[in-house]
């Protein structure tokens, strides 16, 4: 088993004096079935586990409106991250190491995580959803509608495919 902060041949990370600039609200923390990152799905899936994203006191106000959508854009902070590697030896390409730029490894600087979830009930200040890939009680950043839902209509959609 690899430990969060094991090393595989090839990896190479840097020093990095400690972050000072951004400082985020955490909004509220995921409830998921995945206490191992082993076990964790490396992407979620519309068919996966119903999870719940609890929000905290202040920002319940701020769900108003959020089950009018079918799919959420959740983005959390993948906190058992280490954040110093610059190439990584990914566990699915064993031969072969990458910049940590060319993946989606919950491993980089600012280990932000972001999956596309479809709604499936609000509770109060619970929300549940399916298609997560994180591990219980990750800190949550922040929810807003999938893009796709959310932008409005072109004016060319709105004339249709042809321009008529
Ligand atoms: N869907 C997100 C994305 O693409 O930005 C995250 C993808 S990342 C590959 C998912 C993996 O991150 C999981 O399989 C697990 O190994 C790891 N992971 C999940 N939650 C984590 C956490 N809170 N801290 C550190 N690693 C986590």
């Amino acid at each position: 088993m690899i430990a969060d902060t094991d090393l595989r041949p090839g990896e190479v990370t840097v020093d990095v004096a400690p972050p000072r600039d951004a400082a985020l609200y955490f909004i509220g923390r995921i409830r998921t079935p995945w206490t191992s990152r082993l076990d964790t799905p490396r992407q979620g899936s519309p068919e996966g586990p119903v999870c719940r994203l609890e929000i905290f006191d202040p920002w319940v106000p701020a769900l108003k409106g959020i089950d009018f959508y079918t799919h959420l854009e959740v983005i959390y902070w993948l906190h058992r991250s280490r954040r110093d590697l610059v190439i990584q030896r990914p566990k699915h390409e064993e031969e072969k190491t990458r910049g940590t730029f060319s993946l989606r490894s919950p491993v980089r600087p600012n280990p932000l995580g972001t999956s596309t979830v479809r709604f499936v009930a609000l509770e109060g200040n619970t929300v549940l959803v399916r298609g997560l890939d994180c591990l219980d009680e990750t800190p949550l950043i922040d929810l807003k509608p999938d893009r796709c839902v959310f932008s409005p209509l072109s004016q060319q959609q709105l004339q249709g495919a042809d321009g008529t």
